[in-house]
């Protein structure tokens, strides 16, 4: 199965499009299982608009694609972060972003962040080897703990505008590097794919097919919600 568990529609800020548009992008993109992941200070108030709608519309697409309700979590100051009474555990999974920042409101803490949030957990485009460095872990022992947690992690894939065309260099460098992939590998955690798109004119779907490919050939367990 092809995932792409990462993408934005005008619940957004960020972002501009109906789900309905890039639901079909996703489709005709050769994509298995989407994702749609908006930011939680985006939703802001309209967490059941978007969870009703999101849920209507995996029931409309059910034979053509399996469409998840995701949402991202910012953990980078505590006014974009969750209500403290905030609850996300009807999300079919949550992405969390800014772990590796001095600022993050989690303090590191994503085991802790995982049992709060009551639904599956996946750490969104962060260069988790140079954060295991920095933090002074053991990079098998930290990811047997993600694994543990039932915890996944993101290969970011992303080229487009909004982001002006940069590419990730830690996927970059997962990519080349295989004492990281048997790290990963023997570690048993998750990962999971995104392409965290924001313009559906920018979507390019064969980024994502192509990481799912590497993982599937380098026996790399790939997230399933
Ligand atoms: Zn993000
Ligand atoms: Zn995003």
């Amino acid at each position: 199965m092809i995932h792409d568990l990462h993408s934005h529609t005008y619940y957004s800020a960020c972002g501009r499009d109906k789900p309905e548009v890039i639901i079909q992008a996703a489709i005709d993109g050769g994509i298995e299982v989407f994702g749609i992941s908006d930011h939680n200070y985006g939703i802001g108030d309209r967490k059941r608009e978007y969870y009703e709608l999101l849920t209507s519309l995996k029931e409309v697409y059910k034979d053509r694609i399996k469409l998840l309700c995701g949402i991202e979590v910012c953990t980078l100051r505590r006014d974009l972060y969750l209500k403290d009474d905030e609850d996300i555990s009807c999300f079919d999974y949550c992405l969390v972003e800014n772990l590796d920042s001095e600022e993050s409101v989690i303090n590191g803490d994503i085991a802790g962040f995982a049992k709060r949030a009551g639904t599956k957990v996946g750490i969104a485009h962060t260069n988790l080897f140079r954060y295991i460095k920095k933090i002074g872990k053991d990079p098998l022992e930290y990811f047997k703990m993600l694994a543990d947690n039932g915890i996944f992690w993101e290969m970011n894939v992303n080229y487009d505008s909004i982001h002006g065309f940069r590419i990730h260099q830690y996927y970059l460098d997962f990519l080349k590097n295989e004492e990281m992939q048997d790290i990963v590998r023997k570690s048993g955690v998750e990962i999971g794919v995104g392409f965290d798109g924001h313009r559906v004119e920018d979507y390019l779907p064969e980024r994502v097919v192509h990481m799912s490919n590497f993982l599937k050939e380098k026996g790399i367990q790939i997230v399933d919600i």
